[in-house]
C-alpha cells in the first residue's frame, strides 16, 4: 500500500491533488547516477513525464543531463539547474523561435529529425555567427513484429530520419561543417518497454551496424544517444519500486559496440519519475446499480489522461481504510465522458463517501498532461518532505 507519513496533514488540502514520494524519487536517481559512473553511460532526464520544478532540480543536482522537445522544455530545464551543456532538443517540429532560443541557451546538442530542420537550423546558426551542435535522430526501422511496445522506430513513422536519406544528410554534414557541429546519432525506439534485456539487445545490435555505416561514409560518431523508453510495473507498484535500471544498463555494455572516444548516453523518462507519485482522490459518491457498484472519484480524466487515452492500467487502492472487507467497483470520474473510467470490476477495501483513493504510478505522463476541460482546476503537487 501507499505509504505516506503523516498523513493527517494531507486533511486539510483538497483533492484531487498529485502526491510526489522525493525520497523514492531521490533512491531512483541515486541508482542511475551509480550505475551511469559504473557504466560510464551518461543519462538525459526526459522531461516530458515531468516537469515540474522539484522534480527537476532533485534530478539536475544529481547531475543528470536534460532531454527537452519543445522550447519551452528547453527554458525550464535551464531554469532549474541543468546545465545549458546537459540540454538536449528533440522533437519533430522545431519552430525558428525555439531553434533560436536553445542557441541563446546554449544548449549541448539539437537531435535533427529531418534533412528540411538540418538546412534551417545551419542557416539560422549562420545568420548568427554560430555553430549548432547538431545528432541525427535515425529512425531504425526495428521490425515491429519482434515486439509489440517498438512503435516509434519504424519508417512509416514520422520519427526520425530513415535508411534512404542517410548519404544526403552525411554530405550535407559535411558541407556545412562551419555551422553545423556533428556529434552523432540519437535513437528512441518505443515506450513502457518491459522485456528490457531482449529489446534494447536488438536495439543496441541494430544501433551498432548503423553507427558503422555512418562512420562508414566517412563522418565521426561522437555520442551515442540510445533514447529512453524503460518501463515500470504498474500493476505492481510496491514491488520493484526502482525501475529495472540494472538490465538496461548492464544489456547496453554488454551488446553496444562503441569505441572508448564514443559517448552513450540513455534518456529515460517515466522510469524515473512513475512511481513516485501518485493521484490522490475522495470518494464523492457510492452508487450501487442493479448489475455494479460504481465508486465515484473527485478526480477526472482531466487530471490524469492515461486511461482514457490510451486505456492504461493504473493500480487503485483505498488508503482511508485499507483493512475492510473487499468490495468490487467500477472505478469512475466526474468528467462527462464516458471514457472518464479508472478501471472497472476493480477489487478494493470496501469505500464509503470521503475516503481517500491513491490512484499509483502517476507520476510520469500525468499532471503535464492534465487540462482545464469542465473548467476543472489543475490539481496541486503535494511532497512528502512538506509532511515531515
Ligand atoms: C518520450 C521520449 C523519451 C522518454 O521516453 P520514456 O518512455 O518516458 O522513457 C526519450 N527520448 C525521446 C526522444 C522521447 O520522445
Amino acid at each position: 500500500m501507499l505509504k505516506i507519513q503523516n498523513i493527517d496533514k494531507l486533511s486539510g488540502i483538497d483533492t484531487p491533488f498529485y502526491y510526489y514520494d522525493m525520497d523514492l524519487l531521490q533512491e531512483t536517481v541515486s541508482r542511475i547516477r551509480a550505475l551511469s559512473e559504473k557504466h560510464g553511460i551518461k543519462a538525459h532526464y526526459a522531461i516530458k513525464a515531468n516537469s515540474d520544478p522539484r522534480i527537476l532540480r532533485l534530478i539536475s543536482a544529481e547531475g543528470l543531463g536534460a532531454d527537452c522537445v519543445s522550447g519551452y522544455e528547453v527554458q525550464r530545464a535551464a531554469e532549474c539547474g541543468f546545465a545549458p551543456s546537459e540540454i538536449i532538443f528533440a522533437g519533430v517540429g522545431k519552430t525558428d523561435s525555439e531553434i533560436i532560443t536553445s542557441l541563446e541557451i546554449g544548449i549541448g546538442c539539437f537531435n535533427v529529425e529531418s534533412l528540411p530542420e538540418l538546412e534551417v537550423i545551419s542557416s539560422i546558426a549562420e545568420k548568427r555567427g554560430v555553430k549548432a551542435p547538431v545528432a541525427l535522430r535515425i529512425n531504425p526501422n526495428i521490425d515491429a513484429h519482434t515486439h509489440k511496445y517498438i512503435t516509434t522506430g519504424l519508417e512509416e513513422n514520422k520519427f526520425g530520419i530513415s535508411e534512404f536519406e542517410f548519404q544526403k544528410a552525411v554530405d550535407f554534414l559535411k558541407s556545412h561543417a562551419e555551422t553545423l557541429d556533428f556529434k552523432g546519432l540519437q535513437f528512441h525506439i518505443g515506450s513502457q518497454i518491459t522485456d528490457v534485456e531482449n529489446v534494447f539487445k536488438l536495439e543496441c545490435e541494430r544501433v551498432s551496424e548503423i553507427v558503422a555505416t555512418f562512420e562508414a561514409m566517412g563522418v565521426t560518431i561522437k555520442n551515442i544517444d540510445l533514447g529512453g523508453g524503460l518501463g515500470i510495473d504498474y500493476e505492481h507498484p510496491d514491488e520493484g519500486k526502482v525501475a529495472d535500471f540494472d538490465t538496461l544498463f548492464g544489456t547496453i555494455a554488454k551488446y553496444l559496440q562503441h569505441r572508448p572516444d564514443q559517448q552513450v548516453h540513455i534518456e529515460p523518462g517515466r522510469a524515473i519519475v512513475a512511481q513516485c507519485g501518485s493521484l490522490i482522490s475522495r470518494v464523492v459518491f457510492v452508487k450501487d446499480g442493479q448489475k455494479k457498484s460504481f465508486l465515484i472519484l473527485d478526480a477526472g480524466m482531466n487530471d490524469l489522461i492515461r486511461p482514457a487515452l490510451y486505456d492504461a492500467y493504473h493500480f487503485i487502492e483505498n488508503i482511508s481504510s485499507p483493512d475492510g472487507p473487499s468490495a468490487v467497483y467500477d472505478v469512475v470520474g466526474p468528467v462527462c465522458e464516458s471514457s472518464d473510467v479508472w478501471g472497472e470490476q476493480r477489487e478494493l477495501a470496501e469505500s464509503h463517501r470521503g475516503d481517500l483513493v491513491a490512484i499509483r504510478s502517476a507520476g510520469a505522463y500525468g499532471a503535464v498532461m492534465a487540462s482545464n476541460y469542465n473548467l476543472r482546476p489543475f490539481a496541486k503537487s503535494v511532497y512528502s518532505d512538506e509532511l515531515k
